[in-house]
C-alpha cells in the first residue's frame, strides 16, 4: 500500500472487502495489530456479516503469524467479545464488525484488555507499525496457536443477569417482543429474556450477512413491524437491536419507537434515584432533558465529543455510574463500560418492573419533553473551517466547543453544528419544546450553511 491513509475512524477501521481493501490487506493490518499486542493471548469474534468468516480467518492467520496466540469465540455481539477480554483476563481483542453499516461492509475493532476499544493514541501507534515500522513475523516455531473459545456467550449473559434484580424482572412476567435484526444478537439476547422469565416473541431472528429484514440499523422508520408485532400481540414492550448488537432501540406497549435520547434518560433516571450522586456522561448531541433530570435526583452530568470511545474513556475517568448516547448506546460500567444492547433491556425491564409502571406513562412521568430534528449538507471538505467560523460570528447566545458548534439560542432551545469526521458533510441537530420550532431550527441552519458553501 504506497499511499498512507488513516486507516481507524471514529469506530474501528472499515472498509468494503474486495471493493476497497483486500484480505491480504486484514492479513497485514492484523499482523500490525499483533506486533502491537506483542505476543500474548488475544480474543477474536465476528458479526454475521457475508464477509465476516473470510475475514476473521485472515485476521486470526496475521495475529498468529506475529506470535500471538488466539481464542476463537466465533459468532458473538460485540459487547459480548468486549466483556470476555476483561473476564478472561486476556491481553485484547479484536471484533470483525461493521456494526449498523450497509451488508457490504466490514471493519475491524481493537479492544483493550480493559474490554475498552483501544483509544486514539493506541491506534496511531498501530498505523505507524503497519505504515512504517515493520510488522514482527514470528519464525516457524513461534508462530502462534489457536483454540475454540465457546464460554463467551454464557458468561456475558451470566455478567448483565448478576447486574440486575432479576427477582423483580421475573415476577413482572412481561412479555417481549425482540427485532433482532438478523444480526449478532441473534445469539444472545433471546437467551436473557427467557432467563429473566418473560414471554419472547422474536422478528428477523436468522442471523443473515444481507440484513434482509430491516437492515443492520435500527431507525425509526424501519421499525413498523416491530411496532406493529408489539401492539398486535399485546406486549409490553419491543427492543431492536443493530447489527454487532451493542445499540438497543426500544418501542413502548402502544407502538411508538423511542429515541435513544428517551430510553437513555430514563435508565438515567431509574439509577440516579438509587446512586443520588452519580455522574451521567453522554456526547455534546443528546437532549438537554439529561440535566433536568440530574439535577432532579442531585447527580451530574458530564458531556463529551460525539462517539461511544469518548463516553467510554471519559466514564472510566469519572467513575461515572451510567452513560448513553442519543443512537440507542447505553454503557453501564459496572457491566462493562462500553455499549451493550443486552444490559441496556435487562435495566429497562428492571426499571419497568421495580416502578410497576409501562413504558409509556415511564416516560411521560420520567423524561421531560423535548423534541429534536437532524439533518445535513454537504460541503466542500477545506470549506468546513471557514463555515463554521462564519456562523459563530453571527450566533448570537451562548455558544459550546466541545465537538462542533453547539448554540444556546435561548434556555430551552439549541443547535449543534458538527462537521463529520470521515464524510464531507456537515450534520446539524435542533433541540426545542415543540416539534415545529425544531424543525424550524433545522431548516434555518440548513439553508444558511446551504448558502454558505
Ligand atoms: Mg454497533
Amino acid at each position: 500500500m504506497a499511499k498512507r491513509e488513516k486507516l481507524f475512524g471514529t469506530n474501528g477501521v472499515r472498509f468494503i472487502p474486495g471493493v476497497t481493501h483486500t484480505l491480504e490487506f486484514v492479513i497485514e493490518l492484523a499482523e500490525a495489530i499483533g506486533t502491537y499486542f506483542d505476543k500474548g493471548t488475544i480474543l477474536v469474534g465476528h458479526d454475521g456479516r457475508v464477509s465476516s468468516p473470510a475475514i476473521y480467518n485472515a485476521l486470526i492467520a496475521g495475529l498468529m503469524s506475529s506470535g500471538c496466540d488466539v481464542l476463537e469465540a466465533g459468532l458473538v455481539p460485540t459487547p459480548a467479545l468486549q466483556y470476555s477480554v476483561r473476564h478472561l483476563g486476556v491481553r485484547g481483542g479484536v471484533m470483525v464488525t461493521a456494526s449498523h453499516n450497509p451488508p457490504q461492509y466490514n471493519g475491524l475493532k481493537v479492544i483493550a484488555k480493559d474490554g475498552i476499544e483501544i483509544d486514539r493514541v493506541d491506534e496511531e501507534k498501530i498505523e505507524g507499525i503497519f505504515y512504517e515500522q515493520k510488522q514482527y513475523k514470528a519464525d516457524w516455531k513461534e508462530v502462534g496457536e489457536s483454540r475454540k473459545e465457546t464460554s463467551v456467550i454464557e458468561n456475558y449473559l451470566n455478567g448483565v443477569l448478576a447486574k440486575v434484580n432479576t427477582e423483580v424482572i421475573r415476577r413482572s412476567e412481561f412479555k417481549i417482543v425482540l427485532d433482532l435484526g438478523n444480526g449478532a444478537q441473534c445469539v444472545a439476547a433471546p437467551y436473557l429474556i427467557e432467563e429473566l422469565g418473560c414471554e419472547l416473541i422474536t422478528i428477523n431472528s436468522v442471523v443473515d450477512g444481507n440484513f434482509p429484514g430491516r437492515g443492520p440499523e435500527p431507525v425509526p422508520e424501519k421499525l413498523e413491524t416491530l411496532s406493529l408485532a408489539v401492539k398486535s400481540s399485546g406486549a409490553d414492550l419491543g427492543v431492536a437491536y443493530d447489527g454487532d448488537g451493542d445499540r438497543a432501540i426500544f418501542c413502548d406497549e402502544k407502538g411508538n419507537i423511542l429515541w435513544g435520547d428517551e430510553s437513555g434518560c430514563l435508565i438515567s433516571d431509574f439509577l440516579l434515584e438509587k446512586s443520588p450522586d452519580g455522574t451521567i456522561v453522554t456526547p455534546v448531541s443528546s437532549t438537554q432533558a439529561i440535566e433536568i433530570i440530574a439535577k432532579r435526583r442531585g447527580g451530574n452530568v458530564i458531556r463529551t465529543r460525539v462517539g461511544s470511545v469518548d463516553v467510554s474513556r471519559k466514564i472510566m475517568e469519572s467513575n461515572a455510574l451510567f452513560g448513553f448516547e442519543e443512537n440507542g448506546g447505553c454503557i453501564y460500567p459496572k457491566h462493562i463500560a462500553v455499549r451493550d444492547g443486552c444490559i441496556a433491556t435487562a435495566l429497562m425491564l428492571e426499571c419497568l418492573a421495580t416502578r410497576s409502571t409501562t413504558l409509556s406513562r415511564a416516560i411521560s412521568n420520567y423524561v421531560p419533553k423535548f423534541y429534536r430534528a437532524k439533518g445535513k449538507v454537504e460541503v466542500k471538505r477545506d470549506e468546513v473551517r471557514k463555515i463554521l467560523d462564519k456562523i459563530e460570528e453571527q450566533a448570537k447566545g451562548k455558544i459550546e466547543k466541545i465537538d462542533g458548534l453547539k448554540i444556546w439560542l435561548d434556555e430551552k432551545k439549541w443547535v449543534l453544528i458538527r462537521p463529520s469526521g470521515t464524510e464531507p458533510i456537515i450534520r446539524v441537530f435542533a433541540e426545542a419544546m415543540t416539534k415545529k420550532e425544531a424543525d424550524r431550527i433545522l431548516s434555518r441552519y440548513l439553508s444558511m450553511i446551504g448558502r454558505m458553501t
